[in-house]
C-alpha cells in the first residue's frame, strides 16, 4: 500500500505517527509524502490523519485534512485517529471518505490490521482476540495493555533528532483542557524500559532526543519512581550527545531538576514550561497548580545557573474571567520574565470541560484582540533573547538537508543558525559564533 499521513498538534502526535509509518514501511508498504498528495504529485491508498483536540481551530483542521484526502483519492481508505478521534468518533465517522476512526486506546492496532482490505471488519476481528483467549500474535499489544495502553515511540524521520515518548495521558483536568478525556490517565513505563528504548535510540545514531509526553513531568509517579531519576538514568547513555524535555508543568520542575539539568553531561539549557494565564485569578479559574509567584520563582532559578536558557511558555487568551484589567496584569506579568518566546493559543469552548460551567467568558473578539497582543509581545520577546546571545559561541548539531547550499542546525539554547552546506558536518556539534548573519528565524 502507499500510505501518506499527517499529523496534527503536538510533538507527542509526531512522535506517535512516526513509529506507526516505521512499522507499517518495516512490513513492506511505501510512506508517500503527504505534501506531494496535495499538490497531486503523488496519490495514497491509504490516508492517516492524527488529530488534536485541543482546540476548535486544531478540529477546523482535523476535518478539512479528511476533506482534503478524500477529495485526492475518493477510493483510498482514510483512517482517522488520537486526540479529536477519541473524543468526537461518531461525527468523524459521518464524514464522507472515513474508513475508520480509532481514538487513542486503539490506534497501536493500526499496523496489524492492514493486511486487510477492510479495515474496519480487521478491527473487529483483532478487538475481539484482544479480547478472548488467542492473543498469541498480538503480544506487543498485550504489553502495552499490561502498561494501560502505554508504548515507547520514537520518531523516525530525522537521523539527527528523535521525538522520543515517555509518558501519556494527564490527572490534572485543568478546567479549559479535554486531553485527560482524550488520552486517559497518565502512565508510562519503568525507568529500566525507557533506559533500555534510549539505548535502541542511541544505536540508532541520532545524537538529540527531545522527550515528549502529555504531562511529562508525571512520569514515573503511578509506579514511584521519578523523573529526576530517569533524566539521571538518560543522561548517562553513551552516543546521545543531548537532551530536550519538551514541557513541564512548573509545579513539576523542581528545584532539583533544574540544578540536574543544569550540571548534566548532555540535557541542554532549553526549557518549555505552560504558563497559561499571568494572573492568579484566572490561574485559579483554571485549576492550575501553581501561582504567579511559583512560576517566577523557576524561571528566576533557571536563568540564576543557566543564564543563556531558552525558555518558552504556552499562553491561553480569552480564558473566562480574563477583563481587561486581568489582562493587563498578564501582559506586564509576562513582560517582567526571562521568556524567551510564547506558543499563544485563543481560547475555545472544549466539549465536557469544567470551564463551560464558569462565569465570565470573554467574547470571541476580546480572545482574538488579545491573541493578537501576546503574539506581538512574544516577538519583542524572541527578539531581545536573540540579541542578548549575539556574539556568544554556543554549540550546534547540524542536520542532514540541503537547503539550496546551506545547512541549519540548532543551538544548545535553540536558536536556529544555518551555515554553509557540508555534508561531512551533517549530525556532529560543533561551536558557533552567532550573529545576525548566520540566525535563521523560526522558533518552532
Ligand atoms: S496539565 Fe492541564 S492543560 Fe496539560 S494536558 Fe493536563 S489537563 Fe490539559
Amino acid at each position: 500500500m502507499n500510505i501518506a499521513a499527517h499529523t496534527l498538534g503536538c510533538k507527542l502526535n509526531f512522535a506517535e505517527t512516526s513509529d506507526i509509518l516505521r512499522r507499517l514501511a518495516a512490513e513492506g508498504n511505501t510512506i508517500v509524502d503527504w505534501a506531494a498528495c496535495s499538490r497531486g504529485a503523488e496519490k495514497a491508498d491509504l490516508y492517516l490523519i492524527n488529530t488534536c483536540t485541543v482546540t476548535a481551530v486544531a478540529e477546523k483542521k482535523c476535518r478539512a485534512a479528511i476533506r482534503q484526502a478524500h477529495r485526492q483519492n475518493p477510493d483510498a481508505q482514510i483512517v482517522v485517529m488520537g486526540c479529536f478521534a477519541q473524543v468526537a468518533a461518531k461525527e468523524i465517522e459521518a464524514i464522507p471518505g472515513v474508513t475508520l476512526v480509532l481514538g487513542n486506546d486503539r490506534k497501536h492496532l493500526l499496523p496489524y490490521m492492514l493486511n486487510s482490505a477492510n479495515l474496519r471488519n480487521r478491527l473487529n476481528e483483532i478487538s475481539q482476540d484482544f479480547d478472548g483467549p488467542d492473543k498469541k500474535n498480538l503480544q506487543n499489544f498485550q504489553d502495552l495493555a499490561k502498561r494501560e495502553g502505554f508504548a515507547l515511540q520514537w520518531s523516525s524521520g530525522d537521523r539527527t533528532r528523535k521525538f522520543f515518548k515517555i509518558q501519556d495521558g494527564c490527572d490534572y483536568f485543568c478546567t479549559y483542557c479535554a486531553i485527560p478525556f482524550a488520552r486517559g490517565r497518565s502512565r508510562s513505563a519503568s525507568i529500566e524500559e525507557t533506559l533500555c528504548a534510549a539505548r535502541r535510540i542511541a544505536a540508532s545514531g541520532s545524537k538529540e532526543v527531545i522527550l515528549t509526553g502529555v504531562n511529562t513531568g508525571t512520569f514515573g509517579q503511578h509506579r514511584n519512581e521519578s523523573f529526576l531519576d530517569l533524566l539521571k538514568g538518560l543522561d548517562q547513555i553513551e552516543g546521545i550527545l543531548r537532551y530536550r524535555i519538551s514541557s513541564i508543568e512548573p509545579n513539576l520542575l523542581t528545584d532539583d531538576i533544574i540544578d540536574f539539568v543544569a550540571s548534566s553531561r548532555a540535557f541542554l539549557p532549553h526549557f518549555h514550561i505552560p504558563l497559561q494565564a499571568g494572573s492568579d485569578h484566572v490561574l485559579q479559574l483554571m485549576h492550575r497548580r501553581y501561582d504567579t509567584a511559583l512560576y517566577a520563582a523557576k524561571l528566576q532559578r533557571i536563568k540564576a545557573v543557566m543564564p543563556d536558557a531558552c525558555i518558552a511558555a504556552d499562553v491561553m487568551a480569552g480564558f473566562n474571567g480574563e477583563s481587561e484589567e486581568e489582562f493587563a496584569k498578564v501582559l506586564s506579568f509576562i513582560d517582567s520574565l526571562p521568556i524567551s518566546y510564547l506558543h499563544v493559543f485563543t481560547y475555545s469552548d472544549r466539549p465536557g470541560t469544567a470551564a463551560l460551567r464558569l462565569g465570565e467568558k470573554i467574547p470571541i473578539p476580546v480572545r482574538h484582540e488579545h491573541t493578537a497582543r501576546l503574539l506581538e509581545l512574544s516577538e519583542h520577546k524572541h527578539r531581545a533573547f536573540i540579541d542578548s546571545q549575539l556574539g556568544k559561541t554556543r554549540p550546534v548539531l547540524w542536520e542532514h538537508t540541503d537547503h539550496n547550499g546551506t545547512m541549519q542546525g540548532w543551538t544548545d539554547n535553540y536558536i536556529r543558525l544555518c551555515r554553509p552546506f557540508a555534508p561531512t558536518l551533517a549530525n556532529t556539534v560543533t561551536d558557533e559564533v552567532i550573529r545576525h548573519g548566520n540566525i535563521v528565524s523560526d522558533t518552532d
